[in-house]
């Protein structure tokens, strides 16, 4: 009898561990910006320069292990002989400024209140070890950058809420609204009991999560487009596979348009050699086929600008 019971209570277990649980319990909204849009849509405007103005900031320098950025299994990378190794990286907050709909920002840079107390803050010490949180070097804060717009925030785009895109959020007032992928912080997995407590404490008090209402693309060129302002200046374009809502931005800038890839596609030879990230990427497969469909735009678009998740 007590052996069945050990069992049934390591079956539960079981299950609990492999189904894992959301990345956040943080409550969900209705956007209140953008229309579902198509990619016809999106590349008739995509070589005009738009209205936005932009601008990227490297919000810190971190160091972290190649496997993590790239798939040092996939054909290329066993090819190129790439091995695991510590590898210089940023973490970018870009600031948008649209001439009617306001000052945005597309994930978060890096707060100053986290290093000072980063326990306050939610980060455990196994975040902390996993993340290297010492490794970290603030170059310009979310506090900072907002001062540097003037006018308040209208809004954040998340690419994800992986932690190194939302250490910004201490900086980040209650009453701004936040933008998110489908299912980005409700879809299960393992990893996520390691952050939950992280992503819970750093979204405490704000606004729920809005998530972009996406719809098939009728060219099925991408797995749905959503014109941000409704006005074909800026468009989220959703790219799963990464994390299960990840977001890429395509802003029609005052200086031509730029293709954000979140992390779909964090650094530079994952991008010339067509290599997916590694570790902390839920779908290989699906953020393989997504980074292709980018590169396919940029092919059809040559003067789009990319900026990649965390490197030049
Ligand atoms: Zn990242």
């Amino acid at each position: 009898m007590k052996t069945h019971h050990t069992l049934v209570i390591f079956s539960c277990a079981l299950v609990l561990l492999l189904q894992g649980c959301a990345l956040s319990s943080h409550p969900l909204g209705n956007p209140a910006l953008g229309k579902a849009s198509s990619s016809a849509e999106m590349e008739r405007l995509i070589d005009q320069p738009g209205p936005i103005q932009m601008e990227t900031v490297i919000s810190a320098d971190w160091t972290v292990s190649l496997a993590g950025l790239l798939n040092l299994e996939s054909p290329a990378a066993t090819q190129a002989g790439l091995k695991d190794r510590d590898e210089p990286i940023h973490i970018y907050a870009h600031l948008l400024k649209h001439p009617q709909r306001g000052n945005f920002i597309v994930d978060t840079g890096l707060s100053q209140k986290l290093l000072d107390d980063p326990g306050k803050e939610g980060v455990n010490w196994l975040v902390q070890k996993v993340m290297h949180v010492e490794k970290i070097k603030l170059r310009k804060s979310t506090a900072e950058m907002q001062q540097g717009m003037g006018g308040k925030l209208s809004g954040v785009f998340f690419t994800h809420l992986h932690p190194d895109h939302i250490l910004g959020m201490p900086d980040i007032a209650n009453d701004v609204p936040l933008y998110i992928g489908a299912t980005e912080s409700s879809g299960t997995s393992f990893k996520n009991m390691f952050v939950r407590g992280l992503t819970d404490q750093l979204l405490k008090d704000k606004q729920p999560l809005q998530e972009w209402h996406f719809q098939p693309d009728p060219q099925n060129k991408f797995e749905g487009i959503v014109d941000v302002f409704e006005d074909g200046s800026m468009f989220a374009i959703s790219v799963p596979g990464h994390s299960p809502g990840s977001t890429a931005f395509l802003i029609r800038t005052t200086n031509g348009s730029v293709l954000l890839t979140g992390d779909a596609c964090i650094t530079r030879w994952g991008w010339e050699h067509t290599v997916e990230p590694g570790d902390f990427t839920a779908d290989h497969e699906r953020n393989l086929k997504n980074l292709k469909s980018m590169k396919e735009l940029v092919a059809r678009h040559p003067q789009i600008e990319v900026r990649l998740g965390h490197q030049h």
